[in-house]
């Protein structure tokens, strides 16, 4: 995996991700798609909704607006509780999240944990036992139960709400600010994160509207109708793609934090006590449509919430090994009846659901799943990218996507600008299009041409040479194994398509 400044670098200058606003000095934690970005995002909200919908008879998709009423915020808890509790360094005047402050210095005692299995392994070779050198080590041990100390009083601070606890706690663990390098900390705050505009009509707190931080409200206030509408028996889900905006306190990691991104949710209707089987069902469901991607299984693991949010009696993230570590890619979360039942009680509207095989009427449970596209982007692209040294000795930098969701599918190359072969291979551009996403060139030299496709993800390059011409075949150049086949021109739409269709991903979750 490359080193996160060289994904960032190559993300701009191949035209995938570039900083907002970039003319005025950019706009913090705000990025905009470029040309190849755009369409690495579309493929990869494809693979979401067609996984989701297309493959589930009993899942349905919603486009609910970005705005709703403010009293929806108020039922979700989100006007009260959706804070972050922050901190400041009075020296460097940057400001942190408490909880994330803490959660460093756990990772950093788990890196020398690492350390030591790493060494002990190097020492060991293959007699080496992980597990019982995690039990017996004097120095693991020590630190493992470290880590078990401060989790269990993070936790605790967490769930009492105890900010005055919460300042002690990095004052005990003597948490220094990177950048000033001092223990000089304001007292800790709570920060809430949506952020709000006023209606143009009407002043003061009745106008206060918000931009959704999340778009699963707009799926819980529009359970009854798209039940009724879709005619769905529970269990059921709705899925829905949309931008969510949360006001984040802290957000210098590109694109893994925004204050502006898009979620991919899919809330899933259960009857009440029937959660944790569908709960466990979502989690080992959502691992594989992860690991389906190919970009390497060690590199996902779930994490267990140590704080359960106000609504979930259960909750676990699939994180991603990013080039910063391991973070929340995704979040399964078991939300009980606590969004629909407190909907239905400020509003006054009866959000349940009568089951004729229970003869009963009920408000349904929740299992949510939750995940950011501009995540799930950079888990993509970082782990994609790579610099390979060749045998001739030099290099190359190739963007190993999966084929079925990289920006272009397949170039077409002229070998030479002349003798006929543009014409030709025009004539194939044009029939190729009508199926994939294609490009086509004919500056520079054949092997410059191979290596920008290599550096922008594209699977197949398709080369025109003389050959073409006299007995109607083209060679395939493969983007990883770099190895050329010649097939004729009847089959190369077939063998372009079978190759780089989403259905080869569809087909391992199905
Ligand atoms: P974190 O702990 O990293 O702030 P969260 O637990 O608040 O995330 P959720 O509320 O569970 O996140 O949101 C679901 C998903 O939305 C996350 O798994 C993540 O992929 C994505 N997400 C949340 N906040 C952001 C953000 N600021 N920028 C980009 N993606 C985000």
């Amino acid at each position: 995996m490359a080193d996160f400044q060289k994904v960032i670098a190559h993300a701009k200058e191949y035209g995938f991700v570039f900083p907002s606003s970039e003319i005025y000095g950019t706009l913090g934690a705000t990025y905009d798609y470029g040309p190849y970005g755009s369409e690495l995002r579309n493929n990869l909200k494809q693979y979401w909704w067609r996984s989701m919908v297309q493959m589930h008879e009993n899942i349905v998709g919603l486009d609910a607006a970005i705005f709703m009423h403010p009293k929806t915020w108020k039922a979700s808890g989100h006007v009260d509780a959706f804070n972050d509790p922050l901190i400041d360094n009075k020296d460097s005047k940057k400001r942190y999240r408490a909880d994330v402050l803490v959660e460093e210095h756990i990772a950093k005692i788990e890196a020398k944990i690492n350390k030591d299995i790493a060494k002990a392994q190097k020492r060991f070779g293959d007699d080496f036992d992980e597990a019982q050198f995690r039990a017996t080590n004097p120095n693991v041990t020590r630190r493992q139960a470290q880590i078990e100390d401060i989790e269990a009083r993070l936790k605790q601070v967490q769930v009492d709400e105890d900010l005055v606890a919460f300042k002690q706690l990095i004052e005990d663990l003597e948490i220094v600010d990177p950048v000033s390098g001092t223990k000089n900390w304001t007292d800790v705050r709570q920060f809430n994160l949506m952020f709000n505009t006023q209606l143009g009509n009407i002043a003061g707190e009745e106008g206060k509207l918000y931009l959704r931080p999340e778009t699963a409200q707009g799926i819980f206030v529009n359970f009854l109708n798209v039940q009724q509408s879709a005619r769905q028996k529970i269990p059921f889900g709705i899925a829905q793609i949309g931008k969510a905006f949360r006001n984040e306190i802290v957000a210098r990691q590109f694109i893994f934090r925004m204050r502006e991104f898009e979620q991919m949710e899919m809330q899933f209707f259960v009857r009440p006590g029937e959660e944790m089987k569908w709960y466990e069902y979502w989690k080992e469901t959502r691992l594989k449509w992860h690991k389906a991607l190919g970009l390497g299984e060690s590199n996902y693991r779930f994490h267990d919430h140590l704080k359960l949010a106000h609504y979930a009696n259960a909750a676990a993230d699939i994180e991603f090994n990013f080039p910063f570590g391991f973070k929340e890619l995704e979040g399964i979360h078991s939300r009980t009846d606590f969004d629909l039942g407190e909907h239905q009680k400020l509003s006054g509207k009866k959000l349940q659901y009568f089951d004729p095989e229970l003869n009963d009427s009920y408000v349904p449970y929740v299992v949510e799943t939750s995940i950011g596209l501009d995540r799930l982007f950079l888990a993509v692209f970082s782990a994609s990218l790579q610099e390979e040294a060749l045998e001739d000795g030099s290099s190359r930098v190739v963007l190993a996507l999966p084929p079925a969701v990289a920006p272009i599918k397949v170039a077409i190359l002229p070998l030479v600008r002349k003798d006929g072969l543009p014409e030709k291979a025009r004539e194939i551009f044009d029939e190729l299009k009508l199926h994939q996403n294609c490009y086509y060139e004919e500056k520079d030299s054949i092997g410059k041409r191979y290596r920008r496709m290599d550096a922008i993800g594209t699977p197949y390059c398709i080369t025109i040479d003389h050959q073409t011409l006299e007995d109607g075949t083209v060679t395939i150049r493969e983007r990883d194994s770099m190895q050329q086949e010649r097939v004729s021109l009847e089959t190369v739409v077939n063998t372009v398509n079978e190759r780089v269709d989403m259905n080869s991903l569809l087909r391992q979750v199905k």
